[in-house]
């Protein structure tokens, strides 16, 4: 029987090198989704003949379904974020890939779960905002949630001997530090949509970039981390290896270190969620230790970095913090992206929105977008 997945974010980064990884280990692919790149999705229906295929975007559904008319196999096409949510409860696939970004990738994730199926995650967003009700859900339909981000991946495979995880003490979450690393505050307030989209190590879609930028990628991580492997944040400490050859590693009780590495290419975490508990040859090349001089270590700075620190309070904080840290976030990246707000008030934005409030305990998912839609009206107000 071959594999089949339905991949949500099909046209992103982590998107078509999940492809890649589809492609060369010949799985099936049951149904892709995406928000509106008819050009993209139409060549990826055209070598991988998904059943269904969801644009978020009706003015895109409707100019796919015009575009595919009278096509023999053509996949039915589904839109809006329902259509997003459908397509993630639909039986058919082994697994659901869920690389879409931001707080619209949750309730597909949520549906996924709930409807029975593992669930290969990258996007961290589910968890940073609604981290309660996924793993909640996870427990109670007994499915597997495999990490893609390729810290938590590296998290994972270090703690796949189940009686060694029983020790575990500590979680070293390291951090490339982003394009500004060494940076103060003088020398960041003038730093561009350009400047900050040079990434030195990966190449990933605009929004991640800057919160690699921002370092609010690592604090998302932090949070990601506290739901995936039940330490608290304390336990976790985020270490800076600017060549991203370590991608995480993690403490035993007896002291003893385990690190995963290899080339910084997100074909490796992808394809580790997609054949566990198997390993399998794959499209990224291996690490060339004669050509890697040295491995560096530093601190990560959150005197300067802002949006760290508001992470790390807003998970202290628990409940709906983490998420109103998220919304603010994204909402805060989409005006830096449109040259409406500088990059210092990124951070100064998200740490307001987190010391506002106290944001409860337990939670629903209408309190989850709720407290979404109040973080981004902070900040439009706050501007
Ligand atoms: P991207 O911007 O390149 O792609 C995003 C995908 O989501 C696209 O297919 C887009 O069509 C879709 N999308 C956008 N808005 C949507 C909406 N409202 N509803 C449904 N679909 C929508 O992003 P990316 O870099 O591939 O990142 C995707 C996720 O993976 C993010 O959560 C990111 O944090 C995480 N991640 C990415 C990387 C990376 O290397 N790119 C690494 C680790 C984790
Ligand atoms: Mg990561």
């Amino acid at each position: 029987m071959v594999k089949q997945i339905s991949l949500l974010g099909s046209t992103g980064s982590i998107g078509t090198q999940s492809l890649d990884v589809i492609r060369a280990q010949g799985y099936g692919v049951f149904a892709l989704a995406a928000h509106s790149s008819v050009e993209k999705i139409e060549a990826q229906i055209a070598e991988f003949h998904p059943r269904y295929v969801t644009m978020v975007d009706p003015a895109a559904a409707a100019r796919l379904r015009a575009d595919l008319a009278g096509m023999a196999d053509a996949p039915k096409v589904l839109e809006g974020p329902e259509g997003l949510v459908e397509l993630a409860k639909m039986d058919g696939p082994d697994v659901v890939l869920n690389a879409v970004v931001g707080i619209a990738g949750l309730g597909a994730t949520l549906a996924a779960i709930e409807s029975g199926h593992d669930v290969a995650l990258a996007n961290k967003e589910s968890l940073v905002t609604g981290g309660h009700l996924v793993t909640e859900a996870v427990k109670r339909h007994g499915v597997k949630l495999l990490p893609v981000d390729s810290e938590h991946s590296a998290i994972f495979q270090c703690l796949q001997d189940t009686e060694s995880a029983k020790s575990l003490t500590k979680i070293l979450l390291t951090a490339s530090g982003g394009p500004f690393f060494g940076m103060k505050q003088a020398e960041l307030a003038g730093k561009t949509k350009a400047d900050a989209l040079k990434h030195p190590n990966w190449s990933m879609g605009s929004k991640i970039t800057i919160d690699s930028a921002t370092l609010m990628n690592k604090g998302l991580e932090l949070i990601e981390a506290v739901w995936l492997f039940g330490l608290p944040p304390e336990k976790i400490q985020i270490v800076v290896q600017r060549q991203s050859i370590i991608h995480s590693m993690v403490q035993f009780s007896d002291n003893s270190v385990l690190a995963q590495l290899g080339v910084p290419d997100m074909r490796i975490p992808i394809q580790y969620a997609l054949t566990w508990p198997q390993r399998c040859p794959g499209p990224a090349p291996e690490l060339d230790f004669t050509q890697l001089k040295s491995i560096t270590f530093d601190v990560a700075d959150d005197e300067t970095f802002r949006c760290l620190a508001a992470c790390k309070r807003a998970i202290g904080k628990g409940g709906l913090a983490p998420c109103a840290a998220n919304g603010a976030n994204e909402e805060a990246v989409r005006l830096f992206l449109e040259d409406k707000i500088g990059f210092l008030d990124i951070g100064r934005l998200v740490e307001a929105v987190v010391d506002s409030d106290r944001f409860g305990g337990s939670y629903t998912l209408a309190d989850v977008y709720e407290c979404d839609r109040m973080a981004r009206q902070f900040v439009l107000s706050h501007l």
